[in-house]
Parts: C-alpha cells; sequence; structure tokens
C-alpha cells in the first residue's frame, strides 16, 4: 500500500464501467465474416462455424488455455455457432481420467458449455479422439492402399539420419517402395500385437526432398504397448499427433481450427491428410481449415505443463491448485472470477505475433470485475494494538459501515468501537516522515466510520519496539453525526475492536517469480522463485467475517480484494487468499 493512500477514495468506479462484452475484432472475425459472407460453410443441419477446445488429458490447464478456450467457445458463441470439448487423448502414456475430469470442471467453471440449447435439441459435444481409433484405423488402410502410405522397418537412427535438416533434403527409406500389400500386411499385423515398439512404422508417402520437414514422409502410426484410460488395451499401435488431430476436426465438422503458431508449419500435413482422406471418401467438402494465432505468454508466469509439474513434484508449492500456480484450478483458488478471466482474454485480444502480456493486465481486470460487486470489509493484517485511554472501560459503542460505497440497497456491516483496537503498524510512526497523515504523536487522525482521535505516544518494550499506540478521542466526533463535520483530519485509517474482532489466518500471496521471463532466454526458472510469493499472517478482521463461506470474495479496504479459501476456510474460521492488493505495487 503506498503512502497515505487512506485519505483517498479506492470506490471510483461506477458500475456502468464494468465489463460489457462488445467483441472486439480481430483476424479471425474476419476471417469468419468473410466464410459467412461467400457461404463457405453452408451446410445442411450444421451451424455455419463450428470451433473445437482441443486439450491433451495430460495436466491441469492453465491460464494459456484459457486464452484458446475463451477464443474458441467465444467465437461460436458470437457467431451462434458451437464449440466441441475434445479431449485429444491419441497418447496413452501420460493420460489420465483425473485429467480429465478437471478439464470438463476448469471449462465449465469458466463459464462455457458444449451442450446445445434445449431448443437446438439439447446434444452434447464433449468427444474423445479414442472414439476415433477405428476411423483413423481404416483411413490409415486407405492410405497404404492409394500408395499414400507405407510401413517403413527402418532403424530409428537410421530413419532420423535419412530425415535430413533444414539445409539437407531426406533420402528416401528402402522400404518406401513396398508394395501396398506387403505393407497392408505389415500394418495389420502391427495392429495384432506381432511387433514391438520401433521395429515397424506407418508413414505418409509426400516428399523427402520438401522443405518443410513436417512433409518428408511424417510418421503417422506407431507400436506403443500401453494401456489407454478409455479403450484399455484394444489397441497397440496408436495415431501420431499430427496424423489424428486434422482427422479429429473433419470427423466433427469443424470449420475454423484454431491453434497456436507453432502449428504453422504443420498446416501443410494437415491440409494434405485431411484432402487424401475426403478423396477416398472419408469426409465430403467443405473441410476444416486450420488457424494459428500466438499463444499467451504473461510476464512473471510459466505455462509450460512441464514446468508446472515440476513447481508441483519438488513441493516448491503445495499442489495444481496452490493459489501461486497459473492452472485455472490454481487461479480460481487464489480468488480470480471467470469474468475477470474472460475479460482478460478479450482484453488481450488474439493477434498473429508473439508478445508478452503484463501480468498487472491479469490483475486489472480482477479489480476492475470485483470493484463494483465485492462486499467491503475491514482487516488488519499487520495487527498493532491502539488504547483509546479516555474511552470508558468495558463500553462498546456500535458503528456501521456499507457494505458496498454505491450500493446503500446492500445494506451495512455492523460492528462496534471499545477502548482497545488493533490498526495497522504502518498507521503509526513515531517521528512522521514528510507526508505522512496518518498516527504520530500530536496528530489526529479519523478512526474510519468511527471517532477522531488524538494521538498521544506510544509504549515500547526493551528492545526498542512499539507494542501498544495511546491516544484520546472526541466523543462528539463520531462518524454519521452531526459533530463530526466539526473536525478536518487528513488521516482516515482503519481498526478493528479487539473486543469483537475475529482472528484469522490470511495468505499474502504475490508473484511466483521474482523474473518478468522467467523462462525465456535460456533462463532456469527454479532459480528465480520469490521467496515472498507466500506470506501467511495472523490478522483481525470485523465480526461478521465469521459467516463468510467459502469462496466469498471481498476488499478488505485500503488493502485489496481477499477470497475466503475454497479449501481451508469454514464458516466460523474464514481463511482469507490474498487475490490482488488495490494498486499495482509491484517492484515499487
Ligand atoms: P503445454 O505446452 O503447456 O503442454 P499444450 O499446448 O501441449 O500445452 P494442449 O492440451 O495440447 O496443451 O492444449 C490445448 C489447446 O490449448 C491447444 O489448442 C493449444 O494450442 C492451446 N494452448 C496451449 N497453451 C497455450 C497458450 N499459452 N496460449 C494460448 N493457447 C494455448
Ligand atoms: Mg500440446
Amino acid at each position: 500500500m503506498s503512502n497515505d493512500a487512506n485519505t483517498k477514495k479506492t470506490d471510483t468506479k461506477s458500475d456502468a464501467s464494468a465489463h460489457t462484452p462488445a467483441p472486439v475484432s480481430n483476424f479471425l472475425r474476419g476471417i469468419i465474416d468473410h466464410d459467412l459472407a461467400a457461404g463457405t460453410y453452408t451446410r445442411d443441419g450444421l451451424p455455419n462455424v463450428i470451433t473445437r477446445f482441443p486439450p491433451e488429458p495430460n495436466g491441469y490447464l492453465h491460464i494459456g488455455h484459457a486464452k484458446s478456450i475463451c477464443l474458441n467457445f467465444g467465437l461460436a458463441r458470437d457467431y451462434a455457432g458451437r464449440c466441441h470439448l475434445r479431449f485429444d487423448d491419441t497418447n496413452p502414456e501420460k493420460e489420465d481420467q483425473e485429467y480429465v475430469d478437471t478439464i470438463i470442471d476448469s471449462v465449465k467453471w469458466l463459464g462455457f458449455d458444449w451442450n446445445d440449447s434445449p431448443e437446438q435439441g439439447g446434444g452434447s459435444h464433449l468427444y474423445y479422439a479414442s472414439d476415433y481409433f477405428d476411423t483413423f484405423y481404416a483411413i490409415a488402410e486407405y492410405l497404404i492402399n492409394a500408395g499414400h502410405a507405407y510401413v517403413d522397418s527402418q532403424s530409428a537412427d537410421d530413419m532420423a539420419a535419412n530425415r535430413g535438416d533444414f539445409s539437407k533434403p531426406g533420402v528416401n527409406s528402402p522400404f518406401r517402395d513396398r508394395t501396398a500389400a506387403e505393407s497392408l500386411d505389415l500394418f495389420r499385423r502391427m495392429k495384432a500385437g506381432e511387433f514391438q515398439g520401433g521395429e515397424h512404422i506407418l508413414r505418409a508417402k509426400i516428399d523427402m526432398a520438401s522443405p518443410n520437414m513436417n512433409m518428408r514422409d511424417p510418421a503417422i502410426y506407431r507400436i506403443r504397448q500401453a494401456h489407454h484410460h478409455r479403450t484399455g488395451d484394444k489397441w497397440c499401435i496408436y495415431p501420431m499427433y499430427d496424423y489424428a488431430h486434422p482427422l479429429e476436426d473433419a470427423i466433427e465438422n469443424i470449420t475454423h481450427s484454431i491453434c497456436t503458431l507453432e502449428f504453422q508449419d504443420h498446416r501443410p500435413f494437415y491440409d494434405w491428410i485431411i484432402e487424401r482422406a475426403a478423396e477416398g471418401g472419408f469426409f465430403k467438402q467443405p473441410v476444416p481449415r486450420q488457424y494459428e494465432f500466438a499463444r499467451l505468454n504473461l510476464t512473471y508466469v510459466v505455462t509450460s505443463k512441464r514446468k508446472l509439474r515440476q513447481l508441483v513434484e519438488q513441493n516448491i508449492v503445495s499442489g495444481w491448485d496452490d493459489p501461486r500456480m497459473p492452472t485455472i484450478v490454481g487461479i480460481r483458488r487464489r480468488g480470480y472470477t471467470p469474468e475477470a478471466l474472460q475479460l482478460f482474454c478479450e482484453r488481450i485480444g488474439v493477434t498473429r505475433s508473439d508478445g508478452w502480456i503484463d501480468y498487472s493486465t491479469l490483475e486489472g481486470c480482477l479489480r476492475e470485475d470485483l470493484d463494483p460487486k465485492a462486499p467491503r470489509a475491514t482487516a488488519v493484517l499487520r495487527p498493532l494494538k491502539l488504547i483509546i485511554d479516555n474511552f470508558p472501560e468495558g463500553e462498546n459503542v456500535a458503528c456501521s459501515a456499507p457494505v458496498h460505497p454505491h450500493h446503500p440497497e446492500r445494506g451495512n456491516r455492523e460492528f462496534t468501537i471499545s477502548k482497545e483496537l488493533w490498526i495497522e503498524q504502518e498507521d503509526f510512526m513515531e517521528v512522521p516522515s514528510k507526508g505522512y497523515f496518518r498516527l504520530f504523536p500530536g496528530n489526529k487522525v479519523r478512526l474510519r466510520y468511527g471517532y477522531v482521535v488524538e494521538c498521544t505516544g506510544a509504549d515500547k518494550d526493551a528492545d526498542g519496539n512499539i507494542i501498544a499506540v495511546h491516544c484520546n478521542y472526541f466523543a462528539d466526533s463520531k462518524s454519521g453525526t452531526e459533530g463530526s463535520a466539526n473536525y478536518k483530519v487528513k488521516g482516515n485509517i482503519h481498526w478493528v475492536s479487539a473486543a469483537d474482532a475475529l482472528e484469522v489466518e490470511v495468505r499474502l500471496y504475490d508473484r511466483l517469480f521474482t523474473d518478468a521471463n522467467p523462462d525465456a532466454g535460456g533462463k532456469d526458472f527454479m532459480t528465480l522463485l520469490n521467496p515472498s510469493a507466500l506470506e501467511v499472517v495472523k490478522a483481525y478482521v470485523e465480526p461478521g467475517m465469521k459467516d463468510v463461506t467459502p469462496d466469498t470474495r471481498l476488499q478488505f479496504e485500503r488493502h485489496g480484494y481477499f477470497v475466503a479459501d475454497r479449501v481451508d476456510s469454514v464458516v466460523g474460521k474464514p481463511v482469507f487468499n490474498r487475490v490482488t492488493t488495490l494498486k499495482d505495487s509491484w517492484g515499487k
């Protein structure tokens, strides 16, 4: 908190400035508008726009996925189309039902839905690539018969060497001209489990001299003696991602297949495989097209599943849902709202050029979303005793404050004031610095929603630490009474009464890394951890907080936005997480 933020109003936004979803145009909308005008995807019984979000169930979703989710589901919503949630579960070794469940939960929490409305027939558009394994296989046999694929039996080393590199064309495999009948026989025996992994592989037959490495006879099926979380032990050959993904899109009649830029070089193969399968009668025109956008890079955050796993496995964080994690479960537990994330995704937009989004943009969206909604409350995070020496012993005087400064209809919070209060340590200075208007001997401040007091001094322990501050109050200065107008003070501080405050645990979260780009330029993100990313304090909050239910978000005045932790908080004994401070104070 910056100096004397207390004298300013923090609630400057009215509800009118809250999120109004006016779609901002971008290059993808331009493409869709063009396709709509041209009637590209006018098909019987199908919407003109069908997008998909295709996670691999091998980890928890993160903020980067949120961008893709908001983009795909958002386009479907805005163009009255639909968006499929599809599990791209073609890699059995790393996938698990646990991940399927959390992904479903996260997409729902973000506010999206893959079900048609009841008027549209109420169909569900939740799909699993593994349900298409038979079709993938049939297409592979077709490709072999049509001369578009062959079984290669080179060793992995030979295959790598013969692939060439960017400056050197590849060399045809000695097995490339094997007859279709021979390839088909081997492929069927691969499927029957007659071979070990690595003995044979099915490859598309395209062009070993292509300048695009992805077109140099890419592998499309490999042997994997692995148990699949949905198909069990039915298969011992599994399709490669680059082969399966376009076919999944085509099977589901996707129109616009949106992915991140690193797939740009894969697009020629995307088109190739769908065209070949369409020639074979597996798909009808118009077929899906792939479009790439820049992935989200957020400062102070890593978004690679592998790196996030490292943080969990090395106990740097308490789990995937640790509030410091950029996973959707972590961000949710931290206290972010789905609306704030949607606003964020809308605000950062979609482009075709890579860049970094500042973390403060995300925090700004949370503040913008919560400011008009969040009830206000008082919390003293670093308590110091304030004793009002002339206050009647044992007396508790009722005070109240609005639940929300712009919504009188939301009523008031009730609490009391008494002789002993808790205030913030930083609201007292024995020797004030320039421009300090809070408590120091001889100065008057208003105890917000209470009385004006004049500081008279402080008690210290043997080491010279301040242990209590003393003051006298003016009985006719109570907020809301006529007399209060007679007191003009510059400082206005918050407090809770020692008699009715609730002692709670508050977790003050901050950025997980000290470096804005923790995994860029060869840096080791594990050496850039922010030691102050979590500070746990014993705080005092106003008495009404005992009724707070888990997941309730509020603004602790002068401090920021907080949430009652969804895991550890219980009614009567809340635990609060700081989502973000009121202002961007990072590095200042
Ligand atoms: P990671 O690299 O962290 O493992 P991934 O891309 O492998 O992520 P998938 O489950 O394959 O994870 O991703 C599902 C979708 O989310 C893909 O369409 C992918 O392009 C998109 N996506 C992943 N990371 C980002 C990001 N940082 N920004 C935008 N979209 C992303
Ligand atoms: Mg991926």
